[in-house]
């Protein structure tokens, strides 16, 4: 037996007398270092996990030292009663800037109060939301219940349950000999004072959705709703006016007379940390080309033309009742419908049977109030879609009636296109309008590719139906097309739906269904290539609104002569020995 006591020579001495001795002089100092490397690496866990949570108190407590959430200067347009002008745009932004450098938006408690108040504002209005939007898209009542009022309480919901965990940094254990040692986490930093763009197609799920992720990421908002909604924005800014502190999210633009555009030119002059934009492909690449000239960063949620794929194995009846489904919400108007439906000639026939009797079943009378919805600015501008040729100079600049004139006018001309038949279109249901009350009867219309319904988005209730012999071909079509936001595939078949994933490119997917994946509360939601850049909703949403900011501790307590923690291979001159020693910690790294 040792005794702890005994010096150290003495020890060694009696330890190497025999060879015995000798392998235990050994034995021990191979389990001193395996337990120093034991040590080191129990050490390092407990390192690891402790930083993370020591920041996280910081960001996340009752705010960094000295911020008493107090404004620099004093408000003149923000949180004052007059809604903000054209002119007040760049006070307004300074002001936003202002209130976010103040920290006030930064405290978890203050993030869990804003969405506390924004889900309070939604259940204590929503006959008012159901209303606003019947006022201006004459949407059946069940669709706006769901897709602007549930939707979003719920996301706002499930961002209030998991506001700690999707905010918190998130540790990388992963282990590294270059930095060895030393721990790592990915932090979650606000933006600042983001601008968020609605569309009108969605008006509260697509802004004020949208705002409650900006929120949780603990940044501070302007929002400018659509203009083509007047009803729906005018409700939002009074709301959120009413319900919410006006130096977390203020509502800029439907007091401004006119389509919008000056609003959110002048927004995009001014020095914004993000840009959130939802709507058309055509002002998403204004918006981008104005946020390059100053780098800010941007998510582009855009619009696309959507295909579905029925093969020879699909349930035909369930593909084409969610065909027209999802054509028909909204009136078409919505930028994951089902837009053209390449079906296998072999079931061609059987297909537009069954779409033929699910339209007159789903759709019996669409010029029924209320059976489904109408074109936005029915009320307003569509009455002159049948005027002549003239109106189609019309221009979206011209204002918002004219903007909503020439988008009835390209429906309308599309359907002439598809009477007309001069690409071999046929019309197999549907096909009438009354453009005064902004009714497009659902239609369904056999299309070649080279059909001009074939060549945009059209926001109507309008299926095209392209029939197909080789499903190669058919994906290789597809493919030559701008990426998609959405794309539906109907099959019994693994070889096929698989091959299907691998050969095309989209947003989102969804299998024997439509729409779906969109509403899945855990799934990211966003486009790519030509129909977007970035996603949304749930943790996707914290993500996409803060910046992901990686963080390493190297640890400086080891007293290791320097070997690791400033290791003298990474300065130069590099000679041959310190080459050696970057390739082998490159590889292992
Ligand atoms: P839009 O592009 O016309 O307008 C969107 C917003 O931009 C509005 O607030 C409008 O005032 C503003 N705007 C319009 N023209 C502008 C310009 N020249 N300069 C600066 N700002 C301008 O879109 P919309 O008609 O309101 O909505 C329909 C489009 O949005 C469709 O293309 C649809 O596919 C797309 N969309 C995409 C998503 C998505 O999540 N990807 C969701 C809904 C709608």
């Amino acid at each position: 037996m040792f005794r702890a006591v005994m010096p150290f020579s003495k020890l060694f001495q009696r330890l190497n007398e025999t060879d015995e001795g000798a392998m235990r002089v050994v034995f021990l100092a191979a389990a001193g270092i395996g337990a120093a490397v034991a040590l080191q690496k129990v050490v390092r866990q407990i390192d690891s996990l402790v930083v993370p949570r020591r920041r996280f108190r910081v960001r996340h407590g009752n705010g960094p030292a000295g911020v008493n959430f107090t404004s620099k200067t004093t408000y003149t347009v923000v949180g004052t009663s007059a809604p903000p002008t054209l002119a007040d745009i760049p006070t307004l932004v300074t002001e936003m800037r202002d209130a976010f450098e103040s920290g006030v938006t930064l405290p978890l408690a203050n993030r869990l109060e804003t969405l506390v108040a924004m889900k309070k504002m939604f259940v204590e209005n929503e006959q008012r939301i159901l209303r606003a939007v019947w006022e201006d898209l004459r949407r059946p009542e069940g669709e706006t219940l769901y897709y602007d009022f549930l939707l979003v309480k719920t996301e706002i919901q499930n961002l209030i349950t998991n506001l700690h965990k999707w905010t918190k940094p998130e540790r990388v254990s992963k282990f590294s000999l270059l930095t060895f040692p030393s721990s790592q986490w990915v932090e979650k930093d606000a933006f600042g004072t983001v601008l968020i763009i609605g569309p009108f197609n969605y008006p509260f799920a697509l802004t004020a959705g949208v705002v409650a992720g900006a929120v949780a990421g603990g940044n501070n908002v302007v929002l400018k709703p659509s203009n083509d909604v007047p009803f729906s924005s005018n409700l939002l800014r009074e709301l959120f006016v009413k319900y919410v502190d006006p130096r977390v999210v203020t509502v800029v633009g439907p007091h401004i007379a006119g389509d919008g555009v000056d609003v959110v030119t002048s927004l995009m002059r001014q020095k914004l940390d993000f840009v959130f934009f939802t709507g058309s492909s055509r002002v998403g690449a204004i918006i981008a080309k104005q946020a390059a000239e100053t780098l800010t960063p941007i998510a582009l949620e855009l619009g696309g033309k959507n295909p579905v794929f029925v093969d020879e194995t699909a349930d035909l009846s369930l593909a084409a009742k969610q065909c027209v489904w999802g054509r028909t919400l909204n009136c078409g108007q919505q930028c994951v419908a089902p837009e053209f439906v390449l079906v296998h000639r072999s079931v061609l026939e059987k297909f537009l049977e069954q779409a033929r009797r699910w339209t007159h079943e789903l759709v019996p009378d669409p010029y029924l109030e209320g059976a489904m919805g109408r074109l936005v600015g029915w009320n307003a501008s569509a009455s002159s879609a049948g005027d002549d040729d003239k109106n189609n100079a019309a221009d979206d600049s011209d204002g918002n009636t004219s903007g909503r004139k020439s988008a009835a006018m390209r429906v309308k001309q599309l359907l002439d296109v598809a009477r007309a038949g001069k690409h071999g279109e046929k019309i197999v249901v549907g096909g009438g309008a009354d453009f005064s009350r902004g009714v497009v009867e659902p239609t369904v219309a056999v299309c070649g590719w080279d059909s001009p319904l074939m060549r945009e988005e059209m926001f109507a209730p309008v299926l095209c139906v392209v029939p197909y012999d080789d499903l190669e071909d058919a994906t290789r079509m597809v493919r030559t097309r701008p990426k998609p936001l959405a794309l539906y595939v109907f099959s019994k078949h693994k070889k096929n739906t698989r091959h299907i994933l691998d050969n095309t490119t989209s947003g989102g997917v969804t299998i024997n269904g439509v729409l779906f994946h969109v509403g899945h509360t855990g799934l990211p939601f966003g486009g790519v290539g030509e129909s977007g850049a970035g996603s949304y909703h749930g943790e996707a949403s914290v993500k996409c609104f803060t910046h992901q900011k990686p963080t390493l501790r190297k640890w400086r307590d080891l007293h290791d002569f320097g070997v690791f923690t400033d290791p003298f291979f990474v300065y130069g001159p590099h000679d041959r020995v310190k080459r050696t020693l970057l390739r082998a910690v490159a590889e292992r790294s």
